[in-house]
């Protein structure tokens, strides 16, 4: 703007000037005053002329000189330390006031106008044929004209039309023409704008000055009761503040005010009187979130920050608290993890060495009966080998010696087969699942229980069909599994001598189920109860693994192993495997 340029060129020539005459004789501290020139500088200055003067008279020591420029300009100088004082309207005064520390010395009263509290107001005026347009709320979503939107007097516009439930930046389409404020007149006349924002008493001006018509415009929710001489559409404000900032020096200040406020202004000047506390701006600023209470339009991130630094540092300490938990936590998890897989594996070498225990402890109890059995056939091949030597030594003939001998190797594979089934028995094989037949292996381990039975003059009665659909399964462990519960039931039965077991397989549905049933004295009331628990016997010798090991073979086949709830006398155990589909056998 073209006057914006000329003010800068009037500071640049007023620095100028007092420079110069700082260099000359006289030493007069020049104290600068800024002066809010919204009409241009040559308005400001005919407006606050008097008063500069007056404070030069008052005050020689000084030499106080204007400095007139725009808000932004204003308060960039304020902010350079660059001004003593200021003359400014009560919006700008407001922002200085927080932004600055400034404070006001005295308030501006119009002599034509009302009380200094009472100074400055708004009008909203439309054209007077504009018959449908008689109160401020018809203007919704109307265009009005104002001359800038920091303007105080569109500010207490908005201000009335938001008390009247208007939302200024919603309901109404407000357009900007610039200073000076006729141009917002001109645009109501030209029908470009509907209606228009304008200072209070600047229309009575303008009719006066003859540059409108007496009735060509009206003023729009038009307040009454105020002893104002103009009419106005809004509440009235305090006038403008004249401003001491921050560094400004007390005793100066004082001296200032006391001239002011003693002031006889001449004809048509302004008067000052005592500071206003500009209280009702400040809640008109505050309605509109605007000035020092638009925080995000106006402030940088980082002064936003320095203005919140305590809630930004217990955010910002919760975030870090927040971080370092999710890491702890993260950590934790992990640890767990680990423990937990290493645990498992622990537990599964354990269970893996147990049930090798197992085997070891079934075949100590079976080793007297094996070995009997073993020594049958080697009795057998001493026997045929003495013979073969008594024929030799007769001179028998090779056909006799043949079948002999031929017997002796029958003998000897019936030995091997013994001795091969108890390695395979105790070898620890690590589990190996595959499709079989389980009748076989059923009948293979009673062929290996066989010898210990008879050792107690007993015979293992067994009902297994010729064949059965296959089932997945380790043989060696199934073995295990049938060979303890036959144990058991042997050790269940003791000493008595109508002692029987009884071995059962059949089919149901799509399981195999066997049953190893025992004439002893059955399951006590604690036994029924901790049956499958680890290392829960009643035996003194026993080891208490053998049930709840043989549970676990069988549910890592997919089955289940239990007690019959009634089983009299003695006790009956049964077990379930799941039939497979497949028709591969090993
Ligand atoms: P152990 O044979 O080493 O004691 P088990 O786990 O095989 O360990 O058996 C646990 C307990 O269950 C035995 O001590 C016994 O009290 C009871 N039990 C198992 N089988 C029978 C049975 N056939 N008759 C009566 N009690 C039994």
């Amino acid at each position: 703007m073209v006057w914006r340029a000329g003010s800068l060129l009037g500071l640049a020539t007023a620095l100028a000037l007092a420079a110069g005459s700082l260099a000359g004789a006289q030493q007069k501290t020049e104290v600068r005053v800024g002066v809010l020139a919204y009409l241009g500088p040559d308005e400001a200055a005919s407006a606050w002329e008097p008063t500069l003067a007056q404070l030069n008279a008052a005050l020689p020591a000084y030499r106080f000189t204007m400095v007139a420029g725009s808000q932004a300009f204003l308060t960039a100088a304020v902010a350079a330390h660059r001004l003593d004082f200021l003359i400014t309207n009560p919006g700008h005064f407001l922002e200085l006031k927080v932004d600055y520390s400034a404070s006001a010395l005295a308030t501006e009263q119009d002599l034509d106008g009302f009380s200094s509290s009472e100074s400055v107001g708004a009008a909203i005026v439309v054209l007077d044929r504009r018959a449908e347009l008689q109160h401020p709320a018809d203007l919704r979503g109307l265009k009005i004209a104002a001359a800038a939107p920091d303007a105080f007097g569109f500010r207490a516009a908005f201000g009335e039309l938001l008390e009247r439930g208007l939302d200024p930046l919603k309901d109404v389409n407000p357009v900007f023409t610039g200073f000076p404020v006729d141009g917002v007149l001109t645009m109501v006349r030209a029908g470009q704008a509907d209606a228009g924002v304008i200072r209070s008493c600047l229309l009575e001006k303008v009719i006066a000055e003859g540059r409108a018509g007496a009735q060509e415009f009206r003023v729009l929710g038009r307040k009454t009761g105020n002893g104002a001489k103009c009419q106005v559409s809004t509440r009235l404000y305090p006038g403008w503040a004249f401003v001491k900032v921050a560094q400004t020096p007390k005793p100066l200040a004082d001296e200032v005010a006391r001239v002011l406020l003693a002031m006889q202004p001449g004809a048509g000047e302004k008067v000052w009187n005592q500071p206003d506390d500009y209280l009702s701006v400040q809640d008109l600023y505050r309605s509109l979130h605007v000035g020092p209470y638009a925080p995000f339009t106006r402030l940088g991130i980082a002064d936003l920050l320095w203005r919140y630094r305590y809630l930004a540092a217990v955010v910002g300490m919760a975030a870090l608290w927040w971080v370092a938990y999710v890491i702890r936590v993260a950590q934790l998890v992990r640890r767990r993890t680990r423990e937990l897989a290493e645990a498992y594996e622990l537990a599964r070498l354990k269970d893996v060495k147990f049930e090798h225990a197992m085997r070891l402890s079934l075949m100590g109890e079976m080793a007297s009966s094996l070995a009997h059995e073993i020594n049958q056939p080697l009795a057998a091949i001493l026997t045929y080998a003495r013979g073969c030597e008594r024929r030799l030594e007769h001179g028998a003939d090779p056909q006799g010696l043949r079948e002999a001998i031929g017997r002796i190797a029958i003998q000897a594979e019936r030995a091997g087969d013994i001795v091969r089934r108890m390695r395979d028995f105790v070898q620890k094989n690590p589990a190996r699942q595959a499709p079989m037949e389980p009748a076989a292996v059923f009948r293979e381990a009673l062929a290996l229980f066989a010898p210990t039975a008879a050792s107690r003059d007993l015979a293992v009665e067994a009902d297994i069909p010729e064949e059965l659909p296959l089932v997945r399964a380790d043989r060696v462990q199934l073995e295990e599994v049938i060979l303890n519960l036959l144990q058991n039931a042997l050790e269940a039965i003791g000493e008595r001598a109508d002692g029987k077991i009884r071995f059962a397989a059949t089919q149901e549905g799509a399981t195999i189920v066997a049953a190893v049933s025992d004439n002893g004295p059955g399951l006590t009331q604690e036994a029924r109860n901790r049956l499958f628990e680890a290392f829960f016997t009643s035996k003194s010798g026993g080891l208490g693994l053998g049930l709840s090991l043989s549970r676990s073979i069988v549910e890592a086949h997919g089955g289940r192993l239990g007690a019959d709830e009634q089983a009299s006398p003695g006790a009956t155990f049964r077990f379930y495997l799941p039939i497979i589909e497949e028709d591969v056998r090993v």
